[in-house]
């Protein structure tokens, strides 16, 4: 079946981005075209612990994040689905003084904000979350964050947007962003050409590839993260909780997702190379948390990056849905930290282990927003692993900025341009 030809709107990316923009774009009325070269929330989307956290976020998303748990709250009944949302707090466990002190910096932050954050006493850690084979320093809690099912919500958007008109195609490739006259006028894919003088691009790990090809530079690396699930338990605790080793929650089903936290790995390709300046401050103070690896993949690499003989397409196509495997190494360290952690799951087994590629930016911030010199293309990536908690307002932004010409939060500290300007400052030339 050929594609719709003319939307309002064209968006690229069937993960949480792409389909809440779809979804609050079609509830103003747009037409819209969702192309997905795999599948709904087959990426990361599909493949998050399902957090979603106010927490210890960067200053610049905190009144986002606030606006965005409003949307939670009300999101089973606005989708008219069951998404498993809960609101069972989130609480970040310190071993340390030093971490202590770093979640007191950012609790300045959520005064700011009138966040219900707080700083816990090891002894009030211990009693939200009984059980544990350990004593803390202390942790950092707020009770109104949440948590929800990374499939069942990106589905339910997809639903949502589908019922009020949206078309959304999936197991179709976009290949090009087509442009004229300094602006865009629609897509050329696997389903034939789509005009559209707008252009959504929330393609995840995939963005900067693809706006390549239109002269634009995004710093964006990719890495990998492990995540497994135990076998199913009685009902522990409602809270997601992050150790310094790993984190978890407990699913509906009674099963756990255990993730490896900040710990992840790099395949160091092209990019890593060309944007080692602008994320030379972020690996300085998480490299030890990052597994660097060099091998077959830095050649394949080079080749889609001079985009030679359709490397990228024939990429694209290879990795419809883009799923690495899980580092065993990783699998083993959490799932023996979690049964040690807590005695009465010594026991517990392993249900299954995957891993995601996550698209991440130097400040570990997305970009929103217009691409610079290019009318009609709107570009929403680079969520750096948090952006399933900010699909909601993600999607809502969106809308407003191509139907409205104007979000109703600010979106500034958010634009492209932010990390050339950086580089440039710091040369001195601007
Ligand atoms: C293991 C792991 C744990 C995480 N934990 C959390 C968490 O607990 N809380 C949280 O908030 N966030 C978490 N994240 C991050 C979160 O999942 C992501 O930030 C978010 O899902 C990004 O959504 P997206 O729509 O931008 O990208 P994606 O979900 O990656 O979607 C992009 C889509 O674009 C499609 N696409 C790309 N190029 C093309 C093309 N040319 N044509 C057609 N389709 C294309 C891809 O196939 C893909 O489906 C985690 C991520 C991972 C991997």
């Amino acid at each position: 079946m050929a594609a719709r030809q003319r939307p309002d709107v064209a968006i690229i990316g069937g993960g949480i981005a792409g389909c809440a923009s779809a979804y609050y774009l079609a509830k103003k009325g747009l037409a819209v075209t969702l192309l997905e070269k795999g599948e709904i929330a087959g990426e990361q989307s599909g493949r998050n612990w399902g957090f979603v956290r106010q927490q210890l976020r960067d200053p610049l998303e905190i009144p986002l994040m606030i606006a965005c748990n409003r949307l939670w709250q009300g999101l089973e009944a606005e989708l008219e689905t069951d998404i498993e949302w809960r609101q069972g707090g989130i609480l970040h466990l310190a071993d340390t003084d030093a971490v202590m002190a770093k979640y007191e910096a950012w609790l300045e932050h959520a005064r700011t904000y009138q966040l219900d954050s707080r700083k816990v006493s090891g002894a009030e850690a211990a009693e939200l979350l009984p059980g544990m084979a350990r004593d803390w320093v202390g942790g950092l809690y707020t009770p109104s964050d949440g948590q929800a099912d990374p499939v069942k919500t990106t589905s339910a958007f997809a639903k949502a947007a589908a019922r009020l008109g949206a078309e959304i195609r999936t197991g179709c490739i976009v290949q090009g962003i087509e442009t004229a006259g300094g602006a865009v006028t629609g897509l050329s894919t696997e389903a034939g050409e789509i005009e559209a003088g707008t252009v959504l691009i929330a393609a995840g790990a995939w963005t900067s590839a693809m706006l390549r090809r239109l002269g634009l530079d995004l710093p964006q690396l990719g890495v990998r993260s492990t995540v497994l699930r135990t076998s199913r338990a009685p009902e522990k605790t409602a809270l997601g909780v992050w150790f310094p080793e790993f984190g978890f929650r407990q699913r509906r089903d009674g099963s756990f997702n255990v993730g490896a936290g900040a710990s992840v790995d790099h395949d160091i390709g092209v990019d890593t190379l060309r944007h080692a300046r602008a994320f030379w401050s972020a690996f300085r103070t998480q490299g030890g948390s990052l597994d660097l690896h060099l091998g077959r993949h830095f050649f394949e690499d080079l080749w889609v990056h001079l985009d030679r003989a359709g490397a990228l397409d024939r990429r694209m196509r290879r990795d419809r849905v883009l799923a690495p495997a899980p580092s065993a190494r990783k699998v083993r360290r959490c799932l023996d930290g979690f049964r040690a952690m807590f005695p009465e799951f010594g026991d517990i087994d392993l249900a299954t282990s995957w891993a995601g590629v996550i698209d991440v930016t130097p400040d570990e911030v997305p970009v929103f927003g217009e691409a610079p010199g290019l009318r009609g293309l709107v570009i929403a990536t680079g969520f750096s692993g948090h952006g399933f908690g900010m699909g909601p307002i993600t999607g809502q932004l969106m809308a407003e900025v191509i139907a409205e010409g104007k979000p109703s939060l600010d979106l500034a500290g958010f634009r492209f341009g932010r990390f050339s300007e950086r580089l440039g400052a710091r040369r001195g030339t601007g």
